[in-house]
């Protein structure tokens, strides 16, 4: 008799591994330094059990972009984005949940061309996802050894940016993973362009300013060095507005300025002798 195959989702972070008779014996990103296992150990869900507790909310943010985030939220909380520009549509982060619902709400905006997704964090269920839309999913190639479900559809992009199509383009920035992303939509924020900065870029809880961190759970910061990278790396991109990885994390406008200011006031913070 053969067992039954499942998905299993980790709780704490939500990402889905192979399938497997058994939960796997433990999950490397949750034991990575820049996570933590959950307060009651280890503990697994299915796709399936997700489908009976939660929904998605699909909520328009602006002409050309909508969130889709899992309510009660689940593991890490954050909502996905998708993109729609003439070209084919991208969605930008990912989340554990997908259902009938979802797909049917994705499929009336136009499907997927692409999924792209800032770092290992948000990795989630993206199989999943670029199953039910045949869509590639991007990953940039320093943060592979991350992948906890293989699969032909993930395309790894090497190097520093990584155009896609009608201008968008995703940008390696560092920091928080080697290989972590931005993604530049220039026809965001009626033109002035947007930044889709998952928590590469953190927009922090007054909306005026970001931060970097190696871990944000842990409070890992970055070195001097590496938050100035992460500056240069967005600053030839015009952008007005910044979308972090959570609903209510956007500066609305001077975006730009803000992660400049910002990234001032970090070094000055972690510099010697400014107290
Ligand atoms: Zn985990
Ligand atoms: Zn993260």
């Amino acid at each position: 008799m053969s067992e039954l195959l499942q998905h299993f989702i980790c709780k704490t972070c939500g990402t889905q591994f192979p399938a497997s008779s058994q939960p796997p014996a433990a999950c490397p990103i949750c034991l990575d330094q820049r996570q933590y296992v959950g307060f009651d150990g280890q503990e697994w869900t299915t796709l399936a059990e997700l489908q009976q507790a939660h929904t998605n909310e699909i909520r328009p943010l602006e002409p050309g972009l909508t969130g889709i985030g899992t309510t009660p939220p689940f593991a890490i909380g954050q909502r996905a984005l998708l993109v729609q520009t003439p070209g084919g549509n991208v969605l930008w982060d990912c989340i554990s949940l997908l259902d009938d619902a979802t797909i049917e709400a994705v499929r009336a905006l136009g499907g997927l061309s692409a999924i792209a997704i800032s770092h290992p964090h948000f990795y989630s269920s993206m199989i999943e996802w670029c199953q039910a839309f045949d869509a590639p999913v991007y990953l940039h190639a320093d943060d592979r050894r991350w992948v906890m479900r293989p699969d032909p559809a993930v395309v790894f992009w090497p190097g520093e940016a990584y155009p896609l199509w009608d201008g968008l383009t995703l940008i390696r920035c560092g920091g928080h993973f080697p290989g972590s992303t931005v993604l530049h939509w220039p026809g965001g924020a009626a033109g002035k362009g947007a930044l889709l900065s998952g928590d590469t870029i953190t927009v922090v809880p007054d909306r005026r300013h970001v931060s970097f961190m190696y871990s944000y759970p842990n409070l890992i910061p970055l070195p001097a060095i590496t938050v100035e990278r992460i500056v240069a790396a967005v600053e030839p991109y015009p952008f007005d507005r910044i979308y972090g990885g959570w609903w209510e994390r956007l500066i609305p406008q001077d975006g730009k300025a803000a992660v400049r200011r910002s990234a001032e006031r970090y070094i000055r913070a972690i510099s010697a002798g400014t107290e």
